[in-house]
C-alpha cells in the first residue's frame, strides 16, 4: 500500500471529531436552536428580501473546513430573515406545517445511528417503528389490518405510489389506457395531476365532476358520468376525492363515492394530505364517514400531525397491486433477500435507501401522546370558526363554512368583480408586505379569494386577532 502523508490521514480523521468536539458541536447547535425559538415570536412571519440569498451564495464550498459557529451565524442571519417562516405562529398561508421539537430530536437520532430503514434485516427495530406508524394510521382511518402503507417524503410521492398501484391493479397497458377514465373535481390538488402524468395515466381520459355550492363533489353527477362512460364502452378506473380540498378544506361525500366505486369497479383514492389527521378530533370524525371504504389514502404528518417537512404517508388496501409495481429483486441484493420479510418498506414504494423518517413520528406520538395532538387540532378548528364569524363582522364575504381549518374570504365593496379582485389583491399585498402574518390566496371561477389555513401548532387566538386587526381597514 502506498504511504499516505500524515496530513492526509489527519484530514480524513477530521470527519470523526473526538468526544469533546462532538459535544461542542451539539452544544453550539442547541444554543442556536434555543435562540431561534426564543426570537421567533418577535420575528416576522414573512420577509420579502433577497439579501439572504446573496449571503448564502457568497460563502463558497471550501477545501479546508470553516468554523462551525461562523456557519450557524450565517444561518441565523438568513433563514429567519427571508421568505416564509414556516415555524412562525403567523404563518396561515397555503397548508402550513409544523415542526414539533420531537421531529428534530428524532431526526438527530436517525442521522447519528443512520439506521437502514428500507429493509427489515438491516434494521429490524427501525422497520418495526415504521410499521407501528403505518398500523396506527390504518387503525385511525378504519383500514383493515392487511392493508399496507409507506412513510414517504410528502403527499406527492405518497400519491404517486397510490396511483401507480392503481395502474397495476387495473393492468393498464398501452393498448387499453385510452379507454380508462379518471374522475375528480377541480378542487383536486395539482400533485395528483402530476402523479397521473408521471404514472403515464395522462393518456387516460380525465372526467371533471361538478361540485355543489360547498365545492364538494356532486355524487349524482359522478354517478351519471360513470354510467355514460360505461355505456360508451369506456372503463371507469379511478375516482379521486379529497378529505380537506385544497382551496376550501371541505370533505367530499365519501360514502356515496364509495357506492359508485363499487358499482363500477373503480379504484377509490382519497387525498387526505391536509385533512387526514383531523380524524383525531372527536368533533370532526363523522365527516370522515365512508373514507374507510377507499382503496388508497394519502395523509401528511408534516401537516396535521405538526411534524417538520419531510413526512407523508400512503395507505393502500390491495397489497398485491403495490408489490406488483414496487417489488423487485436483484442479484446484488441476494444477501438481503435471504433474511428480509416481505413486504419491507423498500417493496412498497419507489424508494430503496431512505431517511429513517418513522422515528420522528414515533418519537412525537410516544412522547406527547395522541391527546395532545387531538387537543391542538380542536383548537385550530375553533380558531378557524372564530375567524369565519369575526371576518364577516368586518364586512368580508366568506366561502363555505370551514369543515376543517381553512376558509376563503373577500371584500365585496367595489362595483364590479374585476374591481373587487383588485381590491382583494391589494389587501393581500398589504398583509404580505407587513409580514406579521402570512396569508395566501386562490382564484375560483375567476373570483379572487383571500385564504386562511390555521395549522401551525403555535398559532393561538392572539395571532388570529392580530390578523383580524390588520384586516379591519
Ligand atoms: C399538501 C397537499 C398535497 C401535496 O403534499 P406534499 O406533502 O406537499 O407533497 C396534496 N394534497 C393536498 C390536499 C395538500 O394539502
Amino acid at each position: 500500500m502506498e504511504e499516505k502523508s500524515e496530513e492526509e490521514i489527519e484530514s480524513a480523521l477530521g470527519l470523526e471529531p473526538d468526544a469533546e468536539s462532538s459535544r461542542s458541536l451539539f452544544t453550539q447547535t442547541t444554543d442556536f436552536l434555543n435562540k431561534y425559538l426564543h426570537d421567533l415570536p418577535s420575528e416576522k412571519a414573512y420577509h420579502n428580501s433577497s439579501s439572504a440569498v446573496e449571503k448564502i451564495n457568497a460563502l463558497s464550498i471550501p477545501s479546508k473546513g470553516r468554523q462551525f459557529q461562523e456557519l450557524l451565524n450565517l444561518l441565523a442571519e438568513t433563514l429567519p430573515k427571508s421568505g416564509i417562516n414556516a415555524a412562525h405562529p403567523g404563518h396561515m398561508g397555503y397548508v402550513p406545517g409544523g415542526g414539533v421539537i420531537t421531529t428534530a430530536l428524532g431526526d438527530a437520532i436517525a442521522s447519528i445511528t443512520n439506521e437502514y430503514a428500507g429493509l427489515s434485516f438491516a434494521s429490524p427495530a427501525g422497520v418495526a417503528i415504521e410499521n407501528q406508524m403505518i398500523d396506527w394510521m390504518k387503525k385511525l382511518m378504519g383500514y383493515p389490518s392487511d392493508a399496507v402503507g409507506h412513510l414517504s417524503s410528502g403527499g406527492s410521492i405518497a400519491t404517486l405510489t397510490a396511483l401507480i398501484s392503481a395502474r397495476h391493479w387495473r393492468k393498464v397497458t398501452p393498448e387499453n389506457v385510452r379507454k380508462q377514465v379518471i374522475y375528480g373535481t377541480r378542487q383536486i390538488h395539482h400533485c395528483v395531476h402530476k402523479a397521473i402524468t408521471i404514472a403515464g395515466l395522462h393518456f387516460a381520459e380525465f372526467r371533471e365532476i361538478q361540485m355543489d355550492d360547498q365545492f364538494k363533489m356532486d355524487a349524482s353527477d359522478l354517478r351519471q358520468k360513470l354510467s355514460a362512460d360505461a355505456a360508451n364502452g369506456l372503463q371507469p378506473f379511478i375516482i379521486l376525492a379529497s378529505a380537506g380540498s385544497t382551496d376550501v378544506g371541505v370533505m367530499d361525500p365519501f360514502a356515496s363515492i364509495a357506492d359508485c366505486a363499487r358499482e363500477h369497479q373503480c379504484w377509490f383514492h382519497v387525498d387526505a394530505a391536509f385533512g387526514g389527521f383531523f380524524m383525531l378530533a372527536d368533533s370532526r370524525r363523522s365527516l370522515f364517514q365512508g373514507i374507510e371504504r377507499s382503496d388508497s389514502l394519502v395523509m401528511d404528518p408534516h401537516k396535521g400531525l405538526f411534524l417538520a417537512y419531510g413526512s407523508g404517508a400512503v395507505l393502500i388496501k390491495d397489497k398485491s397491486a403495490v408489490l406488483d409495481a414496487m417489488y423487485h429483486r436483484a442479484s446484488y441484493m441476494q444477501d438481503a433477500a435471504v433474511h428480509s420479510r416481505v413486504p419491507d418498506p423498500a417493496d412498497l414504494s419507489p424508494e430503496l435507501t431512505k431517511h429513517f423518517r418513522g422515528l420522528r413520528m414515533w418519537l412525537s406520538l410516544q412522547y406527547f401522546g395522541t391527546d395532545a395532538f387531538a387537543a391542538a387540532l380542536e383548537e385550530k378548528l375553533t380558531l378557524t370558526q372564530y375567524f369565519y364569524r369575526s371576518v364577516q363582522k368586518l364586512g368580508y364575504d366568506v366561502g363555505p363554512y370551514p369543515e376543517l381549518s381553512a376558509c376563503i374570504f373577500r371584500k365585496k365593496t367595489a362595483d364590479t368583480l374585476q374591481l373587487q379582485n383588485v381590491e382583494n389583491q391589494h389587501v393581500l399585498a398589504r398583509i404580505q408586505h407587513d409580514g406579521q402574518v402570512y396569508l395566501s390566496s386562490t382564484t375560483i371561477d375567476g373570483v379572487f379569494w383571500l385564504r386562511i389555513c390555521i395549522l401551525v401548532f403555535r398559532t393561538h387566538q392572539k395571532h388570529v386577532d392580530q390578523l383580524l386587526t390588520s384586516l379591519e381597514v
